[in-house]
Parts: structure tokens; C-alpha cells; sequence
């Protein structure tokens, strides 16, 4: 019933950048080569995500926001093979629009048939008519909790949501530097990548030419017996900052946060940080997909490693590799 229903979504969502998260996901999923995420006040007044990606005709529209509906698991051994698309539980936008105002607009990639918007209000369906829009899907959440007061009394101030909303963005636009990501906050532009494929290129859209600039190479073959393979980018120890959310890590392209990789980056600064400063860096560790735990926690992201040990050797030493060549 209802509030099975909102208490289960606060499980998923959790606030405006769960929301992103779960939206640029099915974006990416649906093959986009663009997704455009705008907010207002944070995400807590309205979270709009456009793409080009392959679109959904009305029937689609209409089973994407129902329950345990997914496009992506169809059969059993897709679920134990390890499903590769992003999300695969078939409900973010179920859950997403049982606690707000939603509207789906889309159109297949291709077709000639015309648009439809589909509209959610608190769970229930309000309203299915075509419409003329461009290929692709555009989906807009709007007044997030408003049926659910308690929920809505734990969101943080406008800054501190945009804050989480900025950094699933960036983490997504680092990870897929094939596809052109932008940011918009209260109608300004944030950040916008070009999608050509360059990481370097990425990196100067995102955070810019300065920390860009001071950006070194991390591609050293691995040591023999390493047990996993670490690529990207960091920076000089002098271009920091005071807080450690510019430590990007992926493992297996797909972001994570794990305190080993943490460890492993700063350790291989050595002294060089001054205190309480952090670098930036965007690293790709790529482990057999056995020797890691994805589902310690699957919101957060944490991941946990068979050898943690070897893992934080084998992301210690690469870094370490790239500021020596640089004479660091
Ligand atoms: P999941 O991503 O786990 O399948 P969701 O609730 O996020 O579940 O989405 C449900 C379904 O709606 C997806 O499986 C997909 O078929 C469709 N869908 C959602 N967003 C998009 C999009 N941006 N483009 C194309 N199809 C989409
Ligand atoms: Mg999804």
C-alpha cells in the first residue's frame, strides 16, 4: 500500500542526488551520446534529466514507472553472469515517483511514431498523452517528498544538496568520457564535457584549467604479480584542496568509494601533502571482477577487495610511478 510503498522508497531515495544518481544511470543505460541534469535549489525543488538515448514509446512510458519493471534482466542467468548495465532492480523510477511529482517525456531513437509524456503524482498515474518532443527521454522530478513531510524535514540546506548532486555528476562525467555530461544549477552552467572520449579533456571541463594543467599520467604497466591494473590521472602535489572528494576512484569503470584506495593515493604523496590538503585524482583500478565485493553496500558504493593489501600495493606504486616520472 501507500506507505509500504513511500517507506521503501526512502530506502532508494534518499535525497535530490539519489535521484540523479538513479536518472543519469538509465540515461547512460539507454546508450545516451548526451545527458543534460539540471537543478534548482539544490535538487529539492526540481531535478530534470534530458537524453538522446534510445527513447520509450507509450507502452514503455507506461511500464517503466511501474513496479518491478525492468528492461534489463531478462533471464536468470543474466542476473548471475553479473548484470552489466548500471541499475537492474527495476524500480528507481517507481520509487522516485511514489514520493513527488514526475513526468516522463520520450521518444524512440529512430521511429516515427510521436512522443509520449506520462505524468506521476505521489504514485499514481495522473496522466498519458502524446507529445511532441525529440528523440530521446527527458525526466523530471519535481517537489521531491512533498508527500512526505518527515522525509523532506532531513534534506540538508540548497548548498549542501547541490554539493552531493556535483560530485554523482562529476563521478559519471569521469567515468564516461565518451559521453557529453553537463550540470546546471539555478540556470547557470556548472559544467559541460564534450564527450570525445579524452579523460585529460574531461577533467579540464569538470574542474578546470588550472587543476588540469597540473594533472600527471598514471600508466605504468604493472609490477608482475600485481593484482590489479591502475590507470588516470593526478595531480601535483600542490594543487590540492581542503577536502577529499576530488579522490575519484572506479573499479571495473564503475565509481566506488573504499578507504584502501584512499590510503593508497595519499600514501604514495608521501610528506609532500601539507596537512589536511588532498590531491586531485581519477583512477581506474581494474581487478578480476571475483576478487571484489560490489554489494557491501550497494547506495553508497562501497566496494570491499579479497586482498586488500595487494590491491593498495598495486594503486600505491602506480601512483607513486607517475609523480616520479614527473621528478616528484
Ligand atoms: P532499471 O533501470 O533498474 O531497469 P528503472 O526504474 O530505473 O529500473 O527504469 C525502468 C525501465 O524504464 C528501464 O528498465 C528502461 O527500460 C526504462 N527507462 C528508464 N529510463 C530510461 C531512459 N532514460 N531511456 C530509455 N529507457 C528508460
Ligand atoms: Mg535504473
Amino acid at each position: 500500500d501507500r506507505t509500504i510503498r513511500q517507506i521503501a522508497a526512502g530506502e532508494v531515495v534518499e535525497r535530490p542526488a539519489s535521484v540523479v544518481k538513479e536518472l543519469v544511470e538509465n540515461s547512460l543505460d539507454a546508450d545516451a551520446n548526451r545527458v543534460s541534469v539540471a537543478v534548482d535549489a539544490g535538487g529539492t525543488e526540481g531535478v530534470r534529466v534530458r537524453d538522446d538515448g534510445v527513447g520509450m514509446d507509450r507502452d514503455a512510458v507506461r511500464m517503466a514507472v511501474d513496479e518491478h519493471t525492468t528492461s534489463k534482466i531478462s533471464d536468470i542467468e543474466d542476473l548471475e553472469a553479473g548484470v552489466g548495465t548500471l541499475g537492474f532492480r527495476g524500480e528507481a523510477l517507481h520509487t522516485i515517483g511514489a514520493v513527488s511529482r514526475l513526468t516522463v517525456r520520450s521518444k524512440p531513437r529512430g521511429g516515427d511514431e510521436a512522443g509520449t509524456e506520462l505524468r506521476v503524482e505521489g504514485g499514481e498515474v495522473t496522466d498519458v498523452r502524446p507529445a511532441g518532443c525529440p528523440e530521446g527521454t527527458v525526466v523530471e522530478v519535481d517537489d521531491l517528498f512533498f508527500n512526505t513531510p518527515a522525509r523532506r524535514k532531513f534534506l540538508k540546506t540548497t548548498a549542501t544538496e547541490f554539493d552531493h548532486v556535483n560530485t554523482v555528476v562529476t563521478q559519471y562525467a569521469l567515468a564516461n568520457p565518451d559521453v557529453a555530461i553537463s550540470l546546471e544549477h539555478d540556470d547557470r552552467e556548472v559544467f559541460a564535457t564534450e564527450g570525445r572520449g579524452s579523460l585529460e579533456a574531461t577533467v579540464l571541463s569538470v574542474y578546470g584549467r588550472e587543476v588540469a594543467e597540473s594533472m600527471t599520467r598514471v600508466d605504468h604497466e604493472p609490477d608482475a604479480g600485481a593484482v590489479a591494473s591502475v590507470t588516470g590521472l593526478v595531480s601535483h602535489p600542490e594543487t590540492t584542496r581542503s577536502a577529499r572528494d576530488y579522490l575519484s576512484t572506479f573499479v571495473n569503470d564503475r565509481y566506488v568509494t573504499a578507504r584502501v584506495l584512499r590510503e593508497a593515493v595519499l600514501d604514495a604523496y608521501g610528506g609532500q601533502l601539507a596537512a589536511d590538503r588532498y590531491p586531485f585524482a581519477v583512477l581506474f583500478v581494474a581487478v578480476p571482477p571475483d576478487a571484489v565485493d560490489v554489494n557491501v553496500h550497494p547506495r553508497k558504493m562501497e566496494v570491499r577487495f579479497d586482498d586488500e593489501s595487494g590491491v593498495k600495493r598495486a594503486v600505491e606504486s602506480a601512483v607513486e610511478s607517475a609523480l616520479l616520472d614527473e621528478g616528484l
